[in-house]
């Protein structure tokens, strides 16, 4: 079931609103940014995704291709979301980190199922060989 959640930075500098459906699917992947920064993601559309405050306050992080902006609050070092705008990724797109939401319930993100993507080898149609530590 859709819902809307609120999320936040650490300070709280940072703050949005996202309508996500966790039983549709969360990803965690092995990639150099997802392991160092222990990403764990929702995917939602540009209608879906509401900034209410912090947008001064985030920096914009990109590497590599420099498709996808990995984005962090400038005071907290926290990550709550990215976004791209790719036909790789179906257009516009957010990428929540489901951990910086502040009202999902822990039974929610115990139950959302989780696809693991093998993104250190370009490979993320497929799963990594191994998932335990992501
Ligand atoms: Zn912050």
């Amino acid at each position: 079931m859709t819902k809307t959640y609120t999320g936040s930075c650490h300070c709280g500098a940072v703050r949005f609103e996202a309508d996500i459906d966790l039983s549709k699917g969360t990803f965690k992947c092995n990639c150099s940014i997802c392991t160092k920064s222990r990403n764990w993601l929702a995917m939602v559309k540009p209608e879906a995704f509401r900034l209410l405050k912090g947008e001064a306050d985030l920096a914009d992080y990109q590497f590599g291709r420099k498709v996808i902006h990995h984005l962090f609050c400038r005071h907290c070092g926290i990550h709550p979301f990215g976004w791209a705008d790719s036909p790789d990724f179906g257009g516009k797109g957010y990428a929540v980190n489901i951990l910086s939401l502040d009202d999902v319930p822990e039974k929610e993100l115990v139950d959302a199922p989780v696809t693991y993507t093998d993104g250190r080898n370009d490979n993320w149609k497929e799963p990594p060989t191994e998932t335990r530590y992501l």
